[in-house]
C-alpha cells in the first residue's frame, strides 16, 4: 500500500561496523517495523576493521543512492572512527535520526527538522497520555548527543523550564525532587528512586542496564517499584519507551521518503 501511495518502495539503510549484540537485537526490531510498514530495511555490515575512510566512501554511497530515504546507524562506532565522521558525512535529507550538525542544530533553534527517534518517543508517549510540558520543570539526567541533549531541546521547544544534570552534577537528588517530569537516560540502574521524586511527578526512563543483582534481566535507570507508588506516570523498562523508538523512526522514514517526492 505504501509503496502504491508514493510510487516507489522506500529503503531505510541500517548501517553497522563491527560485531554487537545489543545493537543485533535492535536492528531486529527495526526489521520487523519495517516489514509491517512496507519499508525496505537494508542492512549493511562493515567490518570492525573499516577505516575512516572506506566509512565515509559507504555513506557517501548511501547519500547518493534515490532508493535509500533515510540511513541509520547503529551505536556505538568501533572507537577509531569519531561519530562526527559519519555525521558530518551524511546528508542531512537521509539523516532520520537526526546525527547531523545540521539536524541537531535545526533542533537547538526549534526548527523543524529530523528528531532522534528515542527521545522523540518519549515525546509522543507524553503526548498520548495527555502530559501538559508547557511550564512545566523538566529534569533531564543525562546529556548524550542521542538521548539527553536532543531530549532536553524538545522538552524546551514544548515550553518547559529544562535542568540538564549529568555524571558531575552535585546535588542529583535535590534538583530531581523539583520536577514535574523527570527523564533519565544515564545508563545507571537505580538512579533514580521513588524517594528522590516529587509525588504525581511524570517519570521517562530510557535506560538500558542489565544489572547481576536482576540477574542480568534488562532494568532502567530508576527503580521501577520504588517509584511506582509515588510517580504519577511512569514507563516501565522493557515496554516502555522502546517499542515507541521504532515507530518514531518509522514516521520520520516516511516522511524522508515524501520529502524525496518533492511533496513535504
Ligand atoms: P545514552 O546513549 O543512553 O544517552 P551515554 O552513556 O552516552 O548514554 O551517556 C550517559 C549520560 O549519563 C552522560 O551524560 C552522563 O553524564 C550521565 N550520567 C552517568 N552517570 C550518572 C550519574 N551517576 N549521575 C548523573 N548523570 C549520570
Amino acid at each position: 500500500m505504501l509503496t502504491s501511495q508514493l510510487g516507489f518502495t522506500p529503503a531505510l539503510a541500517v548501517l553497522s561496523v563491527g560485531e554487537d549484540p545489543a545493537s543485533r537485537s535492535y536492528v531486529a526490531g527495526i526489521r520487523r517495523a519495517c516489514d509491517r510498514v512496507g519499508i525496505t530495511c537494508r542492512q549493511i555490515e562493515l567490518p570492525y576493521t573499516t577505516s575512516e575512510a572506506e566509512l565515509r566512501a559507504e555513506i557517501g554511497e548511501l547519500n547518493a543512492e534515490r532508493m535509500v530515504c533515510g540511513v541509520l546507524a547503529t551505536l556505538p562506532l568501533p572507537p577509531h572512527l569519531p561519530l562526527a565522521t559519519l555525521a558530518d558525512t551524511l546528508s542531512p535529507d537521509k539523516d532520520i535520526d537526526g546525527i547531523t550538525p545540521t539536524n541537531a542544530g535545526r533542533l537547538a533553534l526549534g526548527w523543524p527538522t529530523f528528531a532522534p527517534n528515542t527521545p522523540a518517543g518519549g515525546m509522543e508517549i507524553m503526548r498520548r497520555y495527555g502530559i501538559s510540558i508547557a511550564g512545566k520543570h523538566a529534569v533531564v539526567v543525562g546529556r548524550s548527543g542521542i538521548v539527553g541533549r536532543p531530549m532536553a531541546m524538545m522538552l524546551l521547544n514544548a515550553d518547559a523550564t529544562v535542568t540538564i544534570c549529568h555524571r558531575n552534577t552535585a546535588n542529583l537528588a535535590e534538583i530531581v525532587r523539583t520536577a514535574d517530569i523527570v527523564v533519565t537516560a544515564a545508563g545507571r540502574a537505580r538512579l533514580i528512586t521513588g524517594a528522590m521524586l516529587k509525588p504525581g511527578t511524570t517519570v521517562i526512563d530510557f535506560g538500558i542496564n542489565f544489572p547481576e543483582w536482576a540477574g542480568s534481566k534488562m532494568v532502567g535507570d530508576v527503580d521501577y517499584a520504588s517509584a511506582l507508588p509515588i510517580a504519577g506516570a511512569i514507563t516501565p523498562v522493557p515496554g516502555g519507551t522502546g517499542p515507541v523508538t521504532n515507530m518514531m523512526l518509522m514516521r520520520n522514514t516516511l516522511a524522508a521518503a515524501r520529502m524525496l517526492l518533492g511533496d513535504a
